[in-house]
Parts: structure tokens; C-alpha cells; sequence
């Protein structure tokens, strides 16, 4: 037999000539050749191979394969093993691992089995397949799961392939997508949006286009995207398809026309705000300039809301508000602008006009469209307006100075009676009307001895007999005449003003019905009520100032009368029982004013616990003429009487309207039957005498 070292001269050439590392092993596993690349390849040196197991180069992990092996080897003896499709390693001499294809072939030499064993290091193949899997997981992470929706098209625009996002912003499945172009799902006006840029893009005369475009998501939505599309080229600069990555942007477009419509609307009635007429308005504008013709204002205010407001609440101040405005909306011209300009103030500003008439017959239709009253819940409400109108054209310089003219306009229908338009005549004294004018020349008029108090006869129904006054202020200015305070009072509420006009209608009140009382023998002597607004009525200095006053005069504490209203009474409750308590300790009684036109509950009318309540005319001038208002008059009546109050119909005009309330018992009254608010020394021959 010849041994394999006898051999070793052609055993030697051949095997080291081999490619692979490759040793001789026996049935036991020894080596007992091995060639230098095996050597090589596990670090050690061919001495230190040879003679030893084969187990020594396989790491722990695989060595049951080494049974697996000798066990096929085993059934098929003549069969050779070839391993390059799993992960084997070899385990080399420094510990370390070496990633290796391994095959195993059976030899016989002279009648003895041996197995040739061999290894090829395989790692640079391995290395390329992983980075071929960190490549697919890096594309999973870059376009499937990438949250951006993306897909890529070909050259046609037919989708190659879509990510989840993409499926999930058009509401479809990627069987649905691929293979189609964007055609049915693309909202119609959009469809083609982005041919100009494909060409230019395919033409290399740009790297990447970005639009705006819309689809239609399967459940007929519309989706606005933002798109950025760009060319995927191979090394020679062909374009091989195209790398579309989108961004839903419908919410955003959204929020955005949601935001700039906020911006420029009113939240409340939905009208054009300020700004947007004030936009409009410059606009106009240039227009006339350029074509001429006629541009109109028209400031419409409410009569009298704040009444509404203090009454009813801000809710259905507010109901009302929206109310209205869509009543003036429902006869407003399409091509004109109305808006809210605040408050309960509306401007409306028409263009193309003729002129002044034609903006009269605009103006008299917003009055009109308020003459039906307004159902608010289960109430009934008039609204009524007053209108300033200002009509101009290409002469007028200064745009701002139209607004300011509309307001002198709507302060002079309001002067003139309310509920009714004006018309701003170039050259009107703005010093007349000026509302901002007013309240500055409301100062003056305190110092200058432009106020007064005139006083207006409470008489006792039953004796038609003068029992006191109710003093009322009066404005004589040198330019306006006679101001009413329904004009100015509101004015003054805006300031500090009104707690001077306050204290000066308490001290000429205190000082007249003080004379009245020395002057005439009468047996009772007469009392004077003075009207306090919400201002003066929660200012804490209150009853400190009403006892100096009282101190410094003739009038006994209990000649004194100060009239609140509902609405002043029931703003703070607490605050207006602390206050009721400070006046009535001072000996001074509380009545009541404008009573009915409030809300006040039944509970706190008796907490309130008035002296006296005074009906609003409201109730007393109709009462004659329906079943209805003359029910609501009797049921007060006798409401004031259950609770122990003294009742004093206001408004009081006719002999009629007198009888019915004699009939219901009310015992006091005032009203121009017997005489309208007079002078100080007018009144003062009034004490003592019957009407
Ligand atoms: P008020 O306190 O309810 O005063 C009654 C109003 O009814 C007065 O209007 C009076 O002139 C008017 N009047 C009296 N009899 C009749 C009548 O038979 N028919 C009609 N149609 N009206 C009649 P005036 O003087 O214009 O005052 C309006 C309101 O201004 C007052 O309502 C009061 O709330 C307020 N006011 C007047 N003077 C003062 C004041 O010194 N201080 C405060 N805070 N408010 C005042
Ligand atoms: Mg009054
Ligand atoms: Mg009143």
C-alpha cells in the first residue's frame, strides 16, 4: 500500500496547485494534509494543522453540521457534499471567524476511505449580498415606509410603483394605482397640469419641477398635493423613470382660506369686516378716479341697541346682530360690500351709483328690510336704524374724510329723531354734529352753565295733585341747540365724564327741591328723583357724595329719590343690594325706572324691595288700544301693589290712558297730559297746585 506522504510529491503539487484550502482528513477526522491556503485562510501554520481534528477549525455553533455531514456521507458514501448556501464559517486560530463555501468529496486510495475536505473564503460575495439588503432596507425606509407619499412613473406617467402613504392619501390600493397614469384620480381642471415640465424635464433642461395639483380621493373628496417630480437617470444620463414625492396640503389650503376669511369677516354675522371694506373702499376708489362716476356710503346704526343688549343679554344682542345682517344682506347688490364696521354699526358701501338719489333709495331699502319685527326665541323685537349717507366721486381727496362724513351724516339723523337716513351735504358744520366733537364739547359744558335740570311734575292720579319731580337733564349748546339725553347721556357713559354730569344733576336736584320745599305751604312737600346711570350707580363714592350733598342742603333725606333701571339694577346684584342698603340707611328711597322693559325675575324684584316702580311708557301709550298691552299693564299694576310698592305710570298723554290707570288704582303719574319737563322756577310754581 502506499501511504499518501509516499505520495506527497504528486499529492503535494496538485493539492497546493488547488484554488480552495483543502486537507486529507481520515474516518476519525484527523488531518493529515493540508495545503498552505487552508493554512492561510485559518491563520494557523501547516504544522499545526496536520495531525490534528478537523473540529478544531469549526466553530461551536456548527459542529453539529459536522455530524449532519458524516452522517450523509455515511448513507451515500460516494456522495460529495457541497455547502456554499448556508452561512459557514471557519473558525481561524486568533478566535475570530471566516466566511467560508465548504465541500466535502470521498477518496479512496488503495482500498482506504479518506475525505477530501475543502474551504473558499466566500466574504467578499457575502459582503456584496449584504449591502445588496441594506440597499432593498434602505429603499423600504426611503420610499415604502417613507410617511411622504411617493411613486415612481414612467416615462408614459403610468405608476411603476407607490408607497403606503400614497395609497393612503388617494384611498386606494397599490393593485388599483399601478399600472395606471394619474387620470382618473386627478381632479378634472388639473388633469395635464404638469405636461409643459415633463418635456423640459425629460430634456434635462431641469432637475425637478414642483406644482400644486389636485386628486380626487376615491370618496370623491378633493386633495391638494404638493408635488416635486424628478428625473431618475442611469450613468449615461437617460432618464429611466421619474421620482414623484408628494405633500398633502388640503388641510392646509384649508386653514388657510379659513384663516384669511377670518381675517377679513366678521365672525358674528359672516359680513365683510373693516378691513376688507376698508380694502374695497381704496378700490372703489381708483376706480371712479380712473372711469368717474359715483361711489356711496351708507353707516346704518341701531336705534337704541344697547337697550337690547342690557336687557335681553349679550346672547340675544347677539342673535339680533346676526339677524339683522342678514336681513340688510337679503337687499344689498351683489356688486357692493357690506360689512360689519363694529358694534351695532354697518357700512355699506355701493359703487356705480348716479348719485345722491339712487343711494336715498338704497338707504330707505335697509330701513324698510327692518320693519317686520325680529323673532329671537320667544321674543318680539323692533329694530330700528338710523343712516348716514355720503355720496362722492373722483373730486373728493382725502378717502378717509368719506367715513368720518357718513358718521356726521348718521349723527344728524339720529338727532333728527332716529329711525330715518341723512344725507352729508358738503360743507356741513362737522363741528355741529361730530359725535367725537360732542363729548369734548360735553365737558365744556358742565363748566360753561350749558347744562341744566328741568323737572317734570309726578302727579297723584287720584287728586291730580304735584307731588314731586323728576329731574331731567338738559343740553343747550350755543351751535347744536337743544341735545336730548338719550344723545348725550350714552356719550358721557363712555367716560369718566358721566360722574360729573351725575354729581351735577344730584346737586342742582337737591338744591331746587330744597327751595321748593322752603317756598311753598303746601302740605306735603315735594320730592325730586334723580336718574343715575349704571356708572354712577356702582361707583363706591356714591352715598358718600349724595349724604354731603344732603348735609350741605335744606332737603330732608327722605324728599330725595334716586331712579335706577332694571338693567343698571341687575348687573351686579350683590353690589346693588350693598348700595340700595347705603342710600335707603341715608333715609333716601330707590324707585325703579323704565320698569318692564328689563328682565328682572319676580325674586328680585323683591329683593330689590323699591320704593316705587316706575311703568315705562311703553306699556302705558298702548294699553288703551289692545286687549293685550292693557293686560300687561293691569298685571304689573297689581304685581307692584302685591309686593307693597308704590306705582308711577311714565308717558302718561291722554285723559284716556289717565282714566284706565285711575281704574287699575296706580297712584302716581307723569307725562305730557299734565306737563313735559320744565325749568327750575317754571316747576317751582307747580308745587303745591293740581293738573
Ligand atoms: P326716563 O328717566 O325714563 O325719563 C322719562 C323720559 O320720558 C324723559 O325723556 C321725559 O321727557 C319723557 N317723557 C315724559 N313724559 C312723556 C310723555 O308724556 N310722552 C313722551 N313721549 N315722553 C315723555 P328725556 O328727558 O328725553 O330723558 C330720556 C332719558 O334720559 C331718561 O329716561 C333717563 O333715562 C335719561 N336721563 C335724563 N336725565 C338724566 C340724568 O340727569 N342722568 C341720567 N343718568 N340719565 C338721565
Ligand atoms: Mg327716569
Ligand atoms: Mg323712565
Amino acid at each position: 500500500m502506499t501511504s499518501p506522504e509516499q505520495l506527497s510529491i504528486s499529492w503535494q503539487s496538485l493539492l497546493e496547485a488547488l484554488p480552495d484550502g483543502t486537507a486529507l482528513i481520515d474516518r476519525r477526522g484527523v488531518m493529515h494534509y493540508v495545503n498552505a491556503e487552508l493554512a492561510f485562510l485559518t491563520g494557523y501554520t501547516h504544522d499545526e494543522l496536520v495531525g490534528q481534528n478537523v473540529q478544531i477549525l469549526i466553530p461551536p455553533d456548527l459542529r453539529p453540521l459536522e455530524g449532519e455531514a458524516r452522517r450523509q456521507l455515511a448513507r451515500n458514501p460516494d456522495s460529495r457534499i457541497i455547502w456554499n448556501d448556508r452561512n459557514l464559517t471557519v473558525l481561524q486560530k486568533d478566535g475570530t471567524e471566516r466566511s467560508v463555501d465548504f465541500a466535502l468529496s470521498p477518496l479512496i486510495l488503495d482500498g482506504t476511505r479518506w475525505t477530501v475536505g475543502s474551504i473558499r473564503d466566500n466574504s467578499a460575495q457575502r459582503a456584496a449580498e449584504q449591502a445588496r439588503i441594506e440597499a432593498e432596507q434602505h429603499f423600504r425606509l426611503a420610499f415604502e415606509d417613507n410617511m411622504a407619499p411617493m411613486v415612481f412613473t414612467d416615462l408614459e406617467d403610468c405608476i411603476i410603483t407607490a408607497n403606503d402613504a400614497f395609497c393612503a392619501m388617494m384611498g386606494r390600493t397599490r393593485s388599483e394605482l399601478i399600472g395606471f397614469d394619474s387620470k382618473p384620480f386627478t381632479f378634472p381642471d388639473d388633469v395635464g397640469i404638469a405636461e409643459a415640465s415633463h418635456e423640459r424635464l425629460l430634456h434635462d433642461e431641469i432637475r425637478q419641477v414642483r406644482y400644486i395639483k389636485r386628486y380626487l380621493h376615491k370618496d370623491g373628496r378633493m386633495i391638494v398635493a404638493e408635488v416635486s417630480k424628478s428625473p431618475a437617470r442611469d450613468k449615461t444620463g437617460k432618464t429611466l423613470y421619474f421620482i414623484i414625492s408628494e405633500r398633502d396640503i388640503t388641510e392646509e389650503r384649508m386653514l388657510t382660506a379659513q384663516l384669511s376669511h377670518q381675517a377679513l369677516h366678521d365672525p358674528l354675522t359672516g359680513l365683510a369686516n373693516r378691513a376688507l371694506l376698508d380694502d374695497r373702499l381704496q378700490h372703489a376708489h381708483s376706480r371712479i378716479v380712473r372711469h368717474g362716476g359715483h361711489g356711496a356710503l351708507l353707516l346704518l346704526d341701531l336705534d337704541d341697541f344697547k337697550g337690547v343688549n342690557d336687557t335681553y343679554g349679550h346672547l340675544v344682542g347677539d342673535q339680533l346682530l346676526a339677524a339683522v345682517a342678514h336681513r340688510l344682506e337679503g337687499v344689498t347688490r351683489s356688486t357692493d360690500t357690506l360689512s360689519r364696521f363694529g358694534g351695532d354699526e354697518f357700512l355699506y358701501l355701493a359703487e356705480g351709483i348716479s348719485g345722491a338719489d339712487e343711494a336715498e333709495m338704497i338707504a330707505e331699502r335697509f330701513l324698510r328690510s327692518l320693519d317686520e319685527p325680529f323673532v329671537i326665541g320667544d321674543l318680539s323685537l323692533e329694530q330700528r336704524a338710523s343712516l348716514g349717507v355720503v355720496v362722492w366721486d373722483a373730486t373728493t381727496a382725502e378717502l378717509s374724510n368719506v367715513v368720518r362724513d357718513a358718521d356726521v351724516a348718521l349723527y344728524e339723523a339720529k338727532r333728527l329723531g332716529k329711525g330715518r337716513q341723512f344725507v352729508y351735504v358738503p360743507g356741513m358744520h362737522h363741528q355741529v354734529i361730530n359725535r367725537f366733537s360732542m363729548v369734548q364739547d360735553l365737558r365744556q359744558a358742565v363748566a360753561s352753565e350749558e347744562l341744566a335740570m328741568h323737572y317734570q311734575p309726578i302727579v297723584r292720579l287720584s287728586t291730580r295733585e304735584v307731588v314731586g319731580f323728576e329731574a331731567l337733564m338738559r343740553w343747550h349748546d350755543h351751535q347744536r341747540g337743544w341735545v336730548p339725553p338719550g344723545v348725550f347721556i350714552p356719550l358721557a357713559e363712555q367716560s369718566d365724564l358721566i360722574l360729573d354730569l351725575g354729581a351735577f344733576a344730584l346737586h342742582e336736584s337737591i338744591v331746587a327741591a330744597g327751595e321748593w320745599g322752603r317756598s311753598k305751604a303746601s302740605l306735603s312737600e315735594p320730592y325730586v328723583t334723580v336718574n343715575l346711570s349704571a356708572r354712577q350707580f356702582h361707583d363706591p363714592g356714591l352715598s358718600a357724595l349724595v349724604k354731603r350733598e344732603l348735609d350741605a342742603s335744606t332737603l330732608p333725606a327722605d324728599r330725595l329719590i334716586i331712579e335706577i333701571t332694571e338693567s343698571v339694577a341687575l348687573m351686579e346684584v350683590a353690589d346693588t343690594l350693598e348700595m340700595i342698603e347705603q342710600l335707603t340707611g341715608l333715609g333716601i328711597g330707590v324707585a325703579l325706572d323704565d320698569f318692564g322693559t328689563g328682565f328682572s325675575s319676580l325674586s328680585y324684584l323683591a329683593l330689590l324691595n323699591p320704593m316705587i316702580i316706575k311703568i315705562d311708557q311703553s306699556f302705558v301709550r298702548p294699553a288703551i288700544e289692545s286687549i293685550h298691552s292693557d293686560r300687561l299693564l293691569e298685571t304689573i299694576v297689581s304685581l307692584g301693589h302685591n309686593l307693597g310698592m308704590t306705582m308711577c305710570a311714565e308717558g302718561i298723554e291722554t285723559e284716556g290712558q289717565l282714566e284706565r290707570l285711575r281704574a287699575l288704582h296706580c297712584s302716581l303719574g307723569q307725562g305730557f297730559l299734565f306737563s313735559p319737563a320744565v325749568p327750575f322756577a317754571e316747576a317751582a310754581m307747580m308745587v303745591g297746585t293740581t293738573f
